[in-house]
């Protein structure tokens, strides 16, 4: 792995760029920065029914905006290649049956119906039905069919997904820069799904053959991110491949500090916050993203900055180059971070 510290920012193109979306920007940004590193741009547009036209361009202008400018990304690179996942399909593939042939992902035909039977079935017992080790070889797979039947059904055309074959017994022992050490019992993870029937590999394969390839060195994402940390252990030990370091940022509070800040609050809040318009496509409906009071980039960096980090110093306002020095990801708190509405208006009248 590289000694120059790589971050991205890897946004789903499902919709305007959101509050706690500039905020991880942000955070790999200044990270970055402090670093001399590169800060990555990825858009991971892998899940085709969450897809929303004109999003990629929304969330570029956003971070134009807000004067968080990206190194790489989303265009082709010599060295890299494209950085829009779409466009990368054919290696996530590749790497999916590079784990099929080592033995750590498997064909699973088994159809919706019957998973949600076999669901139905575990429920009328008070259990919890899991795809994994419990249970995959009584299922309808690759480890529980022959090597002629498993063929004969690819050949026929039928409807597959690719699984991982998670490792039981284990006790993984996880390192995160903001949460610390975690320790995970992998017999309660699911085979997830790395490859799905529509030919398109899931958010987590790509994610972590993308992270592996762009060669980041540190992962620094939502804290919704967090349950997935001991799956993308178990695929990097399956690849063979050396880890990154993770920082998973807090949650973003309602401003009651009760409960996470969803999509809708942030709307009635006045989010998003670029003076930027968004036409959404299904409905038409325009809107723009700024109260009338209006926001201005210096104000909003400063405002996202304090979510969950602080300085350690009296200091309340930053330049950038000032947030850059003072940034440390050590210093990111564990506990939510309350979005305070009138906090944003303080540094939006210092400015
Ligand atoms: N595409 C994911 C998202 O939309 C990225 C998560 C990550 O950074 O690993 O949040």
């Amino acid at each position: 792995m590289t000694d120059q510290v790589r971050v991205r920012f890897a946004p789903s193109p499902t919709g305007p760029l959101h509050i706690g979306g500039v905020r991880t920007a942000l955070f790999n940004y200044l990270f970055a920065k402090k670093h001399n590193g590169t800060f990555v741009l990825r858009i991971e547009d892998t899940d085709q029914n969450r897809y929303v036209e004109g999003a990629e361009q929304y969330i570029i202008d956003a971070l134009n905006w807000c004067h968080i400018p990206f190194d790489e990304g989303p265009n082709h690179n010599e060295k890299f290649g494209p950085y829009r996942q779409s466009e990368r399909k054919h290696l996530y593939r590749e790497y999916a049956e590079k784990l099929i042939a080592s033995g750590n992902a498997y064909y699973a035909f088994d159809t919706a119906e019957s998973l949600d039977h076999h669901r139905k079935d575990h429920e009328a017992k008070g259990k919890t039905f899991i795809y994994n080790w419990h249970n995959r070889k009584l299922l309808l797979n690759s480890l529980s069919l022959s090597k002629e039947e498993t063929q004969a059904k690819l050949d026929a055309g039928e409807d597959y997904v690719i699984r991982f074959k998670s490792p039981q017994d284990q006790t993984l022992h996880l390192t995160d820069i903001v949460r610390g050490d975690i320790t995970i019992d992998t017999n309660i993870l699911d085979d997830k799904v790395l490859f799905k029937s529509d030919g398109m590999p899931t958010y987590h394969l790509a994610n972590i053959v993308d992270d592996h390839l762009m060669e980041i060195t540190h992962v620094i994402r939502g804290e919704e991110w967090l349950p997935s940390l001991a799956l993308h252990y178990q695929l990097y030990d399956a690849f063979g491949w050396e880890k990154p370091q993770f920082a998973h940022l807090p949650l973003l509070l309602k401003p009651t500090g009760k409960g996470k800040l969803s999509k809708r609050d942030g709307d009635k809040l006045g989010f998003p916050v670029f003076p930027l318009e968004w036409k959404d496509p299904q409905t038409g409906d325009v809107s723009r993203g700024y109260r009338e009071d209006g926001y201005f980039a210096d104000g909003l960096i400063n405002f996202l900055a304090f979510l969950g980090w602080n300085p350690g110093t009296e200091q309340e306002q930053f330049s950038l180059d000032e947030l850059v020095d003072a940034f440390e990801l050590e210093r990111v708190h564990k506990s939510g971070a309350r979005f305070d509405p009138d906090k944003i208006k303080w540094f939006n009248h210092q400015y």
